[in-house]
């Protein structure tokens, strides 16, 4: 291993266990008034906490205790009680048992989560819920095969039966059916920063609300993890979907208060779909509904979006798209273009973007803000990187040695790309497969990748950064900017965003932002490139402001590497 790769993983180890026992820590804490245990493997030990004194008279201190909680179960379920208690299994993170008690009275739902370093499991949490109102003997089957076990509202099967009763008698009467889809927004933030205790509850609790709306005309369902459907016959004056999503948005305003009396705040987005206009079947709507909310979720939270039949077309070219890109990536259809930057003093040459190129038979060239956003939702992003960071670092050197130019090659780098274990050995391997100096290589970033992840990220661009690689800040001005974050990252380059550059002889305010960031970067000694230059007079001010470098059409565009040549003669002309 060498030293780099070892503190690396060192680094990712610590970073993993630190996650970790937060996250423990949120688990038990959050919900004091429930019964659980705690296993620690690196103890070995079983500790009982919350309400599980109240609820079975006795505490866990040791193994000994454990045998007299298995006790407290239904005999005929305690070889799978202890299954679920003890079970290490990888793959199944959470584990968990319905079972009535040893005096056949209440209900008691054990459910088993895991967790992990690596492969190895590291803590168990064994929480045990009361279920004994939701659920009789008798009535279990019953009840598992229509409702959601957690919030007790219809499931996505029976939703579907019922709602195609709806259609078919809508069929009979003339009449409409809508289906509204409601998507919490980053709920994964919920689970993640509260820890899924108070996700579940959550979701129980949102469901329990939406509840309140069913009636002879409305079904409500929880169609799968952070999903619900209103399914509504007749959708007009109180039941409009309007008037829904208005009452729903009206609650959301407040947060809702868990049992352990924290508040969790989230907004949705809504997706609507009816019939006759979406299709005929419940499973039609559902799936129109999935679209529209796909589309919901591009713009943003807090979205409404009706379905409709361009949404369905672009849907199906986007799917065509995404089966010819795999299909590009296997046949190497791309190309990368290098588009060249300039000194603003001087117009000498500072070096190249190099920018991917992809070239379809039938569709000509189809623009990267099209395509990248699929490969790295597909993974494709990697090869697709991979390939670029290739032919750039290669191209710099044979130009290197072709012409005596002193110049940087700057290489965009997806989000997707950073979050790679093998990433900084990777870039590390072609700068020396190439013998390059790495002072000639920058890495182009987006401070999305860095809000994401800051240390991970932040350490990853420092080896890089260590080792002479330079680094770069996208699209700067477009995203979460702040200054604080600016002091905190580890880069030498700020790109100024072509809107800015669009706007700034015509708009007051944009030239007051730009005129400080510019005077940001100079304090904070990054170089400022300015991308997207098209005239003379942006040209000047920029140049006036004392913005370093300058890129954009009016200096040259995007060209493949056999037309570069022009470009580095004269620069290396004028550097002799
Ligand atoms: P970007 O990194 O902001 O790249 C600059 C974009 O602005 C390029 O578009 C470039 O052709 C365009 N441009 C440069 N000067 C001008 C100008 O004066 N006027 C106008 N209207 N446009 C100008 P392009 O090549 O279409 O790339 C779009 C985006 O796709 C890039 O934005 C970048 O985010 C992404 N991209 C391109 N190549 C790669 C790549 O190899 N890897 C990754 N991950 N992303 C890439
Ligand atoms: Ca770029
Ligand atoms: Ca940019």
């Amino acid at each position: 291993m060498t030293d780099l790769q070892y503190q690396l993983d060192l680094l990712k180890a610590i970073n993993n266990k630190l996650a970790e026992s937060e996250r423990m820590y949120k688990l038990i804490v959050e919900r004091a008034s429930l019964s659980f245990i705690y296993y620690s493997k690196e103890n070995d030990q079983y500790v009982s906490m919350g309400s599980f004194k109240k609820v079975f008279g006795f505490d866990i201190t040791d193994h000994g205790d454990l045998e007299r909680f298995f006790s407290n179960f239904d005999p005929s379920k305690e070889s799978r009680v202890r299954e679920v208690f003890f079970s290490e299994n990888f793959s199944k993170n959470e584990e968990s048992i319905d079972t009535l008690d040893s005096y056949g009275k209440r209900w008691f739902r054990i459910i088993c989560t895991k967790l992990y370093d690596n492969d190895e499991l590291t803590d168990k949490v064994i929480k045990i819920i009361d279920i004994t109102r939701d659920m009789s003997r008798n009535e279990e089957l019953l009840y598992m095969a229509y409702f959601d076990s957690l919030t007790g509202i219809y499931n996505r099967n029976y939703f579907i039966t019922l709602l195609d009763g709806f259609i078919a008698d809508a069929k009979d009467n003339g009449d409409k059916v809508a289906l509204i889809t409601i998507d919490i927004d980053d709920f994964k933030k919920v689970n993640d920063g509260l820890g899924m205790i108070i996700g579940d509850e959550y979701l129980q609790q949102f469901g329990s609300y939406l509840k309140e709306f069913q009636d002879d005309r409305v079904l409500v369902s929880h169609l799968s993890n952070d999903i619900f459907a209103l399914g509504i016959y007749n959708p007009y004056g109180d039941y409009s979907v309007d008037s829904f999503i208005n009452r729903i948005r009206k609650r959301l305003v407040e947060p809702f208060k868990m049992s352990s009396g924290q508040e969790v705040n989230v907004s949705v987005s809504f997706s609507i779909s009816e019939y006759p206009d979406s299709g005929d079947a419940a499973l039609t709507l559902i799936n129109c509904g999935d679209i529209a909310m796909f589309r919901a979720k591009t713009l943003g939270n807090n979205q409404i979006v009706y379905f409709d039949a361009k949404m369905l077309e672009d849907f199906m070219s986007n799917v065509n798209l995404e089966n010819k890109l795999s299909d590009a990536v296997l046949n190497h259809r791309f190309e990368v273009y290098f588009q060249p930057q300039y000194h603003a003093d001087n117009q000498t040459l500072r070096g190249f973007e190099a920018l991917i190129r992809w070239k379809d038979d039938e569709k000509g060239f189809i623009p990267p803000s099209e395509f990248i956003p699929i490969a790295e939702k597909n993974g494709s992003i990697i090869p697709i990187g991979n390939y670029v960071l290739d032919r750039s670092v290669r191209q710099y050197a044979v130009w290197r040695d072709m012409y005596d130019v002193d110049f940087t090659m700057s290489i965009n780098i997806s989000a997707v790309q950073y979050k790679r274990e093998d990433f900084v050995d990777n870039v590390i391997s072609v700068i020396k497969k190439y013998d390059v100096n790495p002072q000639n290589i920058e890495l182009e970033i987006t401070e999305s990748i860095l809000i994401d992840d800051f240390e991970l990220v932040s350490n990853k661009l420092k080896v890089l950064r260590d080792f002479g690689i330079k680094i770069s800040l996208d699209d700067f001005g477009t995203g979460y900017s702040s200054l604080s974050y600016l002091m905190k990252m580890p880069i030498d380059t700020l790109k100024i965003d072509k809107t800015f550059v669009d706007s700034v002889l015509s708009d007051n305010s944009t030239r007051i932002i730009l005129d400080s960031i510019l005077n940001m970067s100079h304090n904070m000694g990054f170089e400022s490139i300015a991308e997207g230059v098209e005239s003379e007079n942006q040209y000047n001010y920029l140049n006036d402001k004392g913005c370093n470098v300058i890129q954009g059409f009016l200096l040259g565009k995007p060209l493949p590497a056999g037309e570069i040549q022009k470009v580095l003669e004269q620069a290396a002309n004028s550097q002799s």
